[in-house]
């Protein structure tokens, strides 16, 4: 067991007498990624470098290995990302997407399509519509940061003066930082340390969905390419009370179509409190069973998948920081929450991402308030927190109840023109990126 503390950058000796914090250590981030998970660490990583702030980042998995693995659309996320990362990364976005072949045009929008009929129900509002493969994405953002792999957080401790906050890991190594911003996922084991194992649990709701990723053959990868919508992404609410998604997740080998990886999905109603025990076998053949009843592509693409296609099971979950249970002690802004640590979110409004950059974004601009004016004091690293976690709680609280109440209205057809996604885009008001 290591018990050494790890970087020791600085060893002055934590000063008690006064509130001014002197002999600064680094920002502790807490989950970098594993296939392209840990884009929120990532994002942050690379302001606070860009920053000149001096950070260590670790993640739990031992390497960057692809485990699982799906796409995300960017949209007004774009923005913050903008101010955090270096041009010459940045630039590189458009070959993070799941076909790097197709450039983005400004008009690009994402077609609700009726899956009965397939007839075109509205292009949702959106700004530039980039559609990530989080591996590729994660790569991206990995640039030039340092991540320490397999160091999984298992408790946090406070200096009893305000100043220092001690990261412990499983492997029994520790490291001191001024503070430590967790990005540990929707699972966090940060959230549980702040407000308690129970109250840390994330909320399902009533709806389920099985992903599944499939290769197929030249003739049908193609077909499956020329529906008259958008090449990349579609996404077909059913009046039966089922919601239906199909995007490119691989298209890479413009040469090779057999060699192209589509993502789908059909998700369905099922009682939250439900305990999902089928076999993998099971799961695929309710997704077929689900599929007759829609329209093409989502019926061939699903009707295509072997029998024993590997899938996984998604109970739609999530966590609202604004309720009073889920407050935490920041611990004079020494520990906070940002992505989907903070606010886990169902998936449909499309909205995780582009929040856990805003949140990136906004953490980093918070330090960045205190941290280059030479030494700061405990109370404007407080403040600085205080105020991020202000904004960020408000503006992902809404965002969970809205992402669910979308999730619930896509599934029920006398609603679903009422959806937020419908009614309100993709488009969050009011991003205030200066
Ligand atoms: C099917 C699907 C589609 C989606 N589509 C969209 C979309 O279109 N647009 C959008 O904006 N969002 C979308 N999202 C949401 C988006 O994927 C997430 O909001 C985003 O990836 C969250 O990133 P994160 O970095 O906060 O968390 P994660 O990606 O979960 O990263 C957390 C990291 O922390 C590490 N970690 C965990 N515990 C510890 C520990 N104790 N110590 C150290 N490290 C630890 C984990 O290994 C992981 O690498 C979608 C989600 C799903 C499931």
């Amino acid at each position: 067991m290591n018990t050494t503390p790890m970087n020791g950058e600085n060893n002055g000796s934590e000063h008690t007498s006064s509130s001014n914090v002197r002999g600064r250590r680094k920002v502790l981030i807490i989950g970098a990624g594993k296939c392209s998970v840990g884009s929120t660490g990532l994002a942050l990583a690379q302001g606070l470098k860009k920053a000149g702030i001096p950070f260590l980042i670790f993640e739990k998995d031992e390497t960057p290995v692809r485990e699982r693995n799906w796409s995300m659309g960017l949209h007004w996320g774009f923005e913050p990302l903008q101010y955090l990362m270096p041009t010459e990364i940045l630039t590189q976005v458009e070959q993070a997407q799941v076909d790097p072949h197709v450039p983005t045009k400004d008009s690009d929008r994402l077609p609700l399509i009726n899956g009965e009929t397939g007839a075109l129900i509205t292009e949702i509002k959106s700004s530039k519509f980039y559609r990530l493969r989080r591996d590729k994405f994660r790569a991206m953002l990995l640039q030039g940061l340092d991540v320490q792999w397999g160091k999984s957080l298992s408790e946090i401790v406070y200096s009893p003066a305000g100043e220092r906050v001690t990261a412990k890991f499983t492997d029994g190594s520790e490291v001191i930082g001024s503070m430590l911003i967790a990005t540990d996922g929707p699972h966090s084991m940060t959230r549980s340390l702040l407000v308690g194992e129970k109250a840390a649990r994330v909320t399902p709701i009533d709806f389920a969905s099985t992903m599944c990723f499939t290769q197929h053959t030249r003739e049908h990868a193609l077909f499956l390419r020329v529906q008259p919508h958008h090449p990349l992404y579609q996404v077909a609410p059913h009046p039966n009370g089922y919601c239906a998604w199909l995007s490119l997740h691989d298209g890479d080998d413009i040469e090779h179509p057999e060699n192209w990886t589509f993502f789908h999905y059909i998700s369905f109603p099922e009682p939250r409190d439900y305990v999902n025990m089928r076999t993998m076998r099971e799961q695929v053949a309710h997704q077929k069973e689900l599929a007759r009843q829609f329209v093409d592509p989502w019926r061939s693409v699903f009707e295509w998948m072997p029998e024993d296609s590997k899938v996984w099971y998604s109970k739609l979950r999530n966590w609202d920081p604004s309720l009073p249970e889920h407050k935490w002690n920041n611990r004079q802004g020494r520990v906070t929450l940002a992505g989907d640590a903070a606010h886990p979110m169902t998936f449909q409004r499309g909205q995780g991402l582009n929040h856990a950059i805003k949140d990136a974004y906004t953490a980093c601009k918070a330090i960045e308030s205190f941290w280059n004016q030479g030494d700061f004091t405990i109370e404007q690293r407080a403040v600085a927190i205080q105020t991020y976690e202000e904004e960020m709680i408000a503006r992902t609280g809404e965002e969970v109840r809205l992402s669910e109440e979308n999730s619930v209205k896509v599934h029920n057809w006398d609603d679903l023109m009422q959806s937020p996604t419908i009614i309100k885009g993709m488009k969050v008001e009011d991003q205030n990126v200066r």
